[in-house]
């Protein structure tokens, strides 16, 4: 496996940064990850753009051009010789002496990217029986909104998760209200047929599946309602879901110990997954 570090492509297990870089210090760094099927990177322009608005709120410079960080995550893929997988990208502030402080003009940040087979197709047999989620309490802080890899909590509810019985976590506010998931965008089916996901302006990382999948619901007739939703009316939903480019869209099965409906995975879900991917196959690149 090979990876690129700030110009270099080396081998996965020479792959390193310093020990005074940033985002080892201070978490002081964003990322993206993208899908890549078929060889192809999906919603690539949807991440870039993303990425470069993570940059631009925490005021740390765009480490290349958007074309150049296109040839270089295409080749880490091609070294990596990746069809199905993803392609993990991130920029931190760059290597200086310790201080809180923005380093001094001019010090260039960081950036790496990796990828990876993913065998499974983001999920394609876990989406076949649904997962179980679990719901933790919020303790992030308020600019989630931001991609920064200061992930901890996430971290922490991903592992209560598993150790639960659980694949994921479920975040849920000082209102009662499910904002999302440690990685993924939370969704809810209400008995009428409507999809529920939180709105993007708060409390949220705006997902790209979440963005995309908006269109495709759309495209298949669905109606949206962007509001928030409590653990008790998700339990009570006629189905559940989460989206992630890692995970696409994933059917929940069980939330909090009670299972959704009757346990299996929503045809509404299912269908939604199978859109997508038929959708990413035929997206013009953007
Ligand atoms: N929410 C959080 C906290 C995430 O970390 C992620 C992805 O990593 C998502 C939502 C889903 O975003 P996307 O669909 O862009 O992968």
């Amino acid at each position: 496996r090979f990876a690129y570090v700030n110009g270099l492509y080396l081998r996965h297990a020479e792959a390193v940064v310093h020990v005074e870089d940033r985002g080892y210090q201070f978490a002081d760094g964003v990322y993206e990850v993208c899908e890549i099927r078929n060889g192809r990177l999906i919603d690539e322009a949807l991440h870039m753009a993303r990425l470069e608005r993570s940059l631009r709120e925490l005021r740390i410079t765009m480490p290349m051009s958007l074309p150049a960080l296109g040839v270089v995550m295409r080749e880490v893929v091609r070294r990596n010789r990746v069809r199905e997988g993803l392609v993990y990208l991130q920029v931190t502030r760059g290597v200086a002496p310790r201080n809180h402080l923005f380093p001094a003009e001019g010090t260039p940040p960081s950036i790496v990217v990796t990828a990876k087979s993913a065998p499974s197709r983001a999920g394609d047999s876990k989406a076949e029986k649904g997962v179980s989620v679990i719901s933790v309490p919020d303790n992030r802080w308020e600019r989630v909104d931001i991609k920064t890899v200061s992930l901890l909590p996430n971290v922490l509810a991903k592992q209560a998760a598993k150790e639960a019985g659980a694949y994921e976590a479920w975040f849920v506010d000082a209102d009662g209200m499910v904002t999302e998931g440690s990685s993924t965008n939370a969704w809810i089916v209400t008995a009428d047929g409507k999809l529920v996901t939180r709105p993007a302006e708060s409390g949220i990382l705006r997902g790209i599946t979440r963005t995309v999948l908006f269109e495709v619901a759309k495209a298949a007739g669905y109606r949206i309602e962007e509001r928030p939703f409590s653990i008790a009316e998700a339990q009570a939903a006629r189905e559940a879901f989460f989206t992630a480019a890692t995970a696409v869209v994933m059917p929940v099965v069980e939330l909090d110990g009670k299972p959704i409906a009757n346990g299996a995975p929503g045809t509404i879900a299912t269908e939604l997954r199978r859109r997508f991917h038929e959708f990413a196959a035929v997206a013009p690149a953007r």
